[in-house]
């Protein structure tokens, strides 16, 4: 068995790990700096949960919570500014995939005050703030991933850097932060967990170690979608969803994401379509795609999940995403010119994705 497995991440998944746990921060330093959303981490709990720690141990905290949905290289730069002001020495990440993402922004570009905020895409910095992640969504599994999504406005859409600094050095995982999160959230975040461990199956990058994962994941995907589709999340589905999350981070930690990534972001840029399901509306016709070169794995995932064939289960994800907005004649090339942009996870899909296979992709989708 060939495999390769990096996770620098201390992952601590239990009910109330931030209260039971709050002795890490002692070892990070004096001062951190909270990054996080407008609104959710307080309503969930998280946020206080993490300042009776900090203030437990008499340690000094500010918090920036301007952190919007898709962060901005402006916004990451600007909290930056004011977290180094401060003196910051580590970075708490609370929120879903936009406050943890940004978290790593942040805690690079404090750590290295020479960078200049576009040269984080080249990966080349030395130095990190330590991260301290507290997921409040179920679905980006950001928490164990070194990845940074940003949205680069210059570009017209979002880029994502990363390399083995800026994995969190914890996470902090209890589904009890996900219990108030309404219907819409819960499916995009839940798509988006499911294609994180599809395509870190399917993708070329996939081994054996990050498979098995996968496999458990899709399996935990397989459980929920009835409680997806009907509306009805109770506990037993939040922290099944929350595991599922997880999983999905570490398997795409080591596997990558394949094109449902790379060219939903367009849904995301110009549509406003929420991450995980702009995701959602190009699984079915990666499966298609696909199928010629990864038949034995997509037939092992239909069969994880219940159905015998891709239109059955895409049917079923539809009830979960709903349905995708019409595209324009212009949009499809535009598009198609932004997604090829996506080297990464363009080139970690098993079908090649050439200009004019990405075309065909985004008129099936018209
Ligand atoms: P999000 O953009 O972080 O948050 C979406 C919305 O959910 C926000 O309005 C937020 O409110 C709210 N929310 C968060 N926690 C909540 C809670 N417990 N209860 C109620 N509402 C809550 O959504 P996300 O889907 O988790 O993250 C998406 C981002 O992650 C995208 O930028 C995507 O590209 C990125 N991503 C990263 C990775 C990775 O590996 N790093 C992987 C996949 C996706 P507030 O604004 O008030 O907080
Ligand atoms: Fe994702």
């Amino acid at each position: 068995m060939e495999s390769k497995f990096f996770l620098p991440t201390n992952v601590i998944c239990e009910n109330n790990c931030v209260l039971n746990h709050g002795d890490i921060f002692l070892k990070l330093g004096k001062k951190a700096a909270i990054v996080t959303g407008k609104n959710s981490a307080k309503l969930c709990g998280a946020l206080d949960d993490i300042k009776e720690q900090l203030d437990k141990n008499k340690i000094e905290f500010e918090i920036y919570n301007s952190v919007e949905n898709n962060p901005s290289l402006e916004t990451v730069t600007d909290i930056s500014h004011k977290a180094q002001a401060f003196g910051a020495d580590f970075v708490v990440g609370i929120g879903g995939g936009s406050p943890l993402d940004a978290s790593k922004a942040v805690s690079i570009l404090c750590a290295n005050p020479e960078l200049s905020p576009k040269d984080l895409f080249l990966n080349q910095f030395r130095y990190k703030l330590p991260i301290v992640a507290v997921p409040t969504t179920a679905g980006t599994g950001s928490e164990a991933t070194p990845y940074s999504v940003l949205l680069r406005r210059d570009l017209e859409t979002k880029v994502s850097f990363g390399n083995e600094l800026t994995y969190p050095d914890y996470a902090l995982v209890d589904y009890k932060y996900t219990t108030q999160i309404g219907i819409e959230t819960t499916r995009d975040t839940a798509t988006d967990a499911f294609t994180h461990v599809l395509e870190g199956f399917l993708g070329k990058r996939s081994n054996p170690i990050s498979d098995a994962i996968a496999k458990l994941g899709i399996s935990l995907f397989g459980e929920c979608m009835d409680a997806l589709i009907s509306g009805e999340i109770d506990m037993v589905v939040r922290e099944k969803l929350m595991t599922l999350s997880l999983l999905g981070g570490i398997v795409i930690s080591q596997a990558g994401v394949n094109s449902p990534h790379g060219m939903g972001y367009c849904y995301t840029y110009f549509m406003g379509v929420p991450h995980g399901r702009a995701n959602g509306f190009l699984v079915k016709e990666y499966l298609k795609l696909n199928y010629c070169i990864r038949k034995d794995k997509i037939n092992q995932v239909l069969s994880i999940l219940g159905y015998d064939t891709i239109d059955s289960f895409a049917d079923a994800l539809k009830k979960i995403t709903g349905e995708k907005p019409s595209l324009l004649e212009a949009d499809i090339d535009k598009y198609t010119e932004l997604s090829m942009i996506q080297k990464g996870s363009l080139g970690n899909t098993p079908y090649e994705m050439t200009r004019e296979v990405v075309y065909d992709l985004w008129k099936k989708q018209m």
